[in-house]
């Protein structure tokens, strides 16, 4: 049985004040959820403010990113031994928004994911067609590549340790989601390529999120669906009530 779960990005938003009064909210809430997997990942320079709101609380903290070094000369960037010396249990790996705007390449992405396995995170790794590419009928080779380049590279014990986020470009922040059924089917084939390409073990276990102008009046429909295992929430993630209106449609 896979428990549901909920992570929260909040992307470059939040200030130091509005970071904690997010978290400490959700704490009062659902601090204490055991039903439902609840993560939720703020801007690094918050991470470890938010980290003391999580404290004692079963509310995980990740990151939104990472780079595959363990240190050095990498300016401006923020490492696996960071992260988890700061508290994070999880990071987002793949994001969209990174591979187009910042053009993180497939072997990068497999590198990060790679190197936050091996320090112990716990990886979301994002993948989702454009609409150009849905357009033209290439949702499943698409999603299919971007699980080639990468979860390959990790034996199916690692895996334990990754959640699949699949994440059509054309649904983020733009308040068009896919419909359940979009999403079941994506899911279902990312879960048969898992069980061609490791075990039926794995693909029975590995959890499959849905992200993409989730919210709480969406949530409840797309969480139906059998191989739907949870959602990544970027805007709704923002506020406490919408973001607490999500776990509870997980519960069920
Ligand atoms: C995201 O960026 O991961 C995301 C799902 O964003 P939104 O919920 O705002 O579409």
């Amino acid at each position: 049985m896979r428990k549901k779960l909920v992570a929260g990005n909040w992307k470059m938003n939040t200030t130091r004040q509005t970071a904690v009064q997010l978290a400490r909210e959700l704490v009062a809430a659902a601090g204490q959820e055991t039903a439902v997997e609840v993560v939720v990942c703020p801007p690094f320079p918050y991470l470890l403010l938010v980290r003391e709101v999580l404290a004692g609380s079963r509310i995980a903290l990740g990151a939104q990113n990472l780079h595959p070094e363990p240190k050095g000369a990498f300016t401006g960037e923020v490492s696996p031994v960071m992260l988890t010396d700061c508290g994070c249990q999880w990071v987002i790996v793949g994001h969209s928004e990174r591979r187009r705007d910042l053009g993180e390449s497939h072997e990068f992405i497999r590198r990060k994911l790679v190197a936050a396995v091996h320090h112990g995170l716990q990886v979301i790794l994002c993948i989702g067609e454009t609409k150009p590419e849905r357009d033209a009928g290439q949702t499943f080779q698409v999603v299919r590549a971007q699980l080639q380049d990468s979860l390959p590279a990790l034996t199916s014990d690692q895996l334990q340790a990754v959640v699949v986020a699949y994440e059509p470009v054309w649904a983020i922040g733009t308040g068009v989601n896919a419909t359940p059924e979009q999403a079941q089917e994506v899911h279902a084939f990312v879960r048969r390529w898992l069980g061609e390409q490791f075990d039926a073990k794995t693909a029975e276990n590995l959890r499959i999120l849905y992200g993409g102008s989730v919210n709480a009046s969406n949530a409840g429909a797309l969480l139906a669906q059998p191989d739907v295992d949870g959602v990544l929430v970027g805007g709704a993630s923002l506020q406490a009530s919408e973001f607490l209106a999500i776990i509870r449609s997980a519960r069920r």
